[in-house]
């Protein structure tokens, strides 16, 4: 029987798009077989078993392969990345055991990995195996990394020191300090981890690439006319997206919908007029400190919009990068200003930790959505032709709003102060205008939303530029497989 094997980093977001991918292509080649292989246990929350478990059951043509145990050395200082990067090296013995396992019963057409576990190509070439990455962010992100080694070649000092404007091929320029946080410090392991796997991704049998087509033409053309690898070809890119990840996939909290019944949100939003509400949510990690809190409610609160607003607690040592769904539920009477939830509960709800972020945006009384930026809920709003106002957190997402309002122009920009802190005025500001059918730029990012998502349904449809992407990575798996 043939088989993929996809190798996901630990980190459950990681999982959940790389069984989407799975599930994807089986889709499409019911006959293969889908391998997914996962890191030891330590390095996963607790969502990870369940999920997995409920994908087994699902989906029987999907096995996992639990690796063993990692131990880090305890004298290393880690950070959140580095720990991936470097538990991922440790594993290549455990992937070359479970590849050569699965190749015992199968004939293993391609491993597909993530951005993380580029260490694994040396056991891939070892086995002669071709290797994919599945790169989960943009185009125009993946122009950016596959740049960053001509950055990195150019510059002298860290960018977080330079405070220049980056011409990226294919993307909008990028202020040195506004990229993505672990290539700030020129010195840190997390660089040296980063600017490896860009160096390493152009050596693999390709890169597919959660976008589409016509989403950002000019950053995928760049990319393929091979204007972003520093040294060396470009290898095929697949643009197989949007792939969205249905809500009963992902659930994160006390409103998450993953359990039974419709979600109080919800039922909420059909009591409100068509378009009218503004939903604010920041992906898996976003969180804000108790100011920024009461900053964000009285902007809300001034703007005079009807809104659904998922709150959470202010950071702690306890509650960075771990799963909301472990985190207790924030006070509301306490973070939000005296008296807020009271005077807006005629036309504001706030959910606590988690909503269920695809049904909301597809909600016909949503009309916009006050984004961190992260690559799936821009998909996801584009996929619901819902406007955003782009307010970037963490990883790339600064870069993504750039694509979004300046490349793509699907996004108002959320300003914020040289500390990342963005007042009651600029909220009150964006909210209005973006909800404001009369105002003119949001008009124009309203009207190039809803052309963005047609043109997702047509890249996704029969004979649409996705689909041919999909086909072309299958035919790429047979043609290496024949000539073997
Ligand atoms: N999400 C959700 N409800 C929430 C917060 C997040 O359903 O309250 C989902 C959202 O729909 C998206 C994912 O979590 O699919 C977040 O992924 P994204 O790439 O946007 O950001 P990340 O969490 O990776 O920073």
């Amino acid at each position: 029987m043939e088989a993929i094997v996809l190798y996901p980093s630990p980190p459950i977001g990681h999982l959940i798009s790389m069984v989407e991918l799975g599930k994807l292509i089986l889709t499409h080649q019911p006959s293969l077989s889908i391998h997914i292989l996962i890191s030891s246990a330590p390095y996963n929350t607790g969502a990870t078993a369940p999920y997995i478990s409920q994908v087994s059951t699902t989906f029987p043509s999907i096995t996992f392969h639990h690796l063993p145990t990692i131990t880090l050395p305890p004298s290393a200082e880690y950070n959140h990345e580095t720990i991936i990067f470097e538990l991922l090296r440790l594993n290549n013995p455990n992937v070359h055991q479970a590849l050569t396992t699965i190749s015992e019963n199968h004939t293993i057409l391609g491993l597909v990995i993530d951005f993380f576990c580029t260490y694994v190509l040396s056991v891939a070439s070892e086995l002669k195996l071709p290797a994919y990455f599945f790169f989960t962010s943009g185009a125009g992100c993946l122009a950016l990394f596959l740049y960053f080694p001509t950055l990195h070649k150019n510059a002298t000092r860290s960018f977080k020191d330079i405070k220049t404007l980056f011409d990226v091929p294919g993307a909008p320029p990028i202020l040195s300090t506004d990229m993505p946080k672990p290539l700030l410090e020129r010195d840190d392991e997390a660089y040296r981890c980063f600017l490896h796997s860009s160096t390493q991704m152009p050596k693999s049998a390709g890169i597919i690439v959660n976008t589409f087509a016509s989403l950002e033409p000019r950053s995928i053309r760049t990319i393929t006319d091979g204007l972003c690898v520093l040294n060396g070809p470009t290898p095929p890119i697949y643009c197989i997206g949007p792939l969205i990840v249905s809500n009963d996939q992902r659930s994160g909290g006390s409103d998450g919908g993953g359990g039974g019944g419709v979600p109080e949100c919800l039922t909420w939003l059909d009591s409100q007029p068509s378009q009218s509400v503004v939903f604010l949510c920041f992906g898996s990690l976003g969180l804000f400190s108790a100011d920024q809190l009461k900053e964000i409610a009285v902007g809300l609160e001034r703007s005079g919009q009807r809104f659904l607003w998922v709150v959470r607690n202010p950071p702690s040592n306890e509650n960075q990068s771990v799963a909301i769904s472990t985190q207790p539920d924030p006070d509301l009477d306490s973070l939000l200003p005296n008296g807020f939830l009271d005077r807006t509960k005629e036309r504001g709800l706030v959910v606590k930790n988690w909503a269920p972020q695809v049904d909301v945006l597809n909600h016909d009384s949503v009309g916009g959505f006050v984004t961190h930026c992260g690559w799936n809920s821009v998909l996801e709003a584009v996929c619901a032709g819902i406007p955003m106002v782009a307010w970037p957190l963490y990883a790339e997402q600064r870069f993504n709003r750039a694509m979004m309002v300046e490349e793509i122009k699907i996004a108002l920009p959320m300003v914020e102060a040289e500390n990342g802190f963005v007042s009651s005025t600029e909220v009150e500001k964006r909210v209005r205008e973006l909800m404001d059918l009369a105002a003119e730029e949001a008009k124009l990012i309203r009207k190039q939303t809803i052309v963005m998502r047609n043109e997702a349904n047509a890249a996704l449809s029969e004979g649409g530029s996705s689909r041919v992407a999909l086909t072309e990575l299958f035919d790429s798996w047979n043609y290496g497989n024949r000539n073997k």
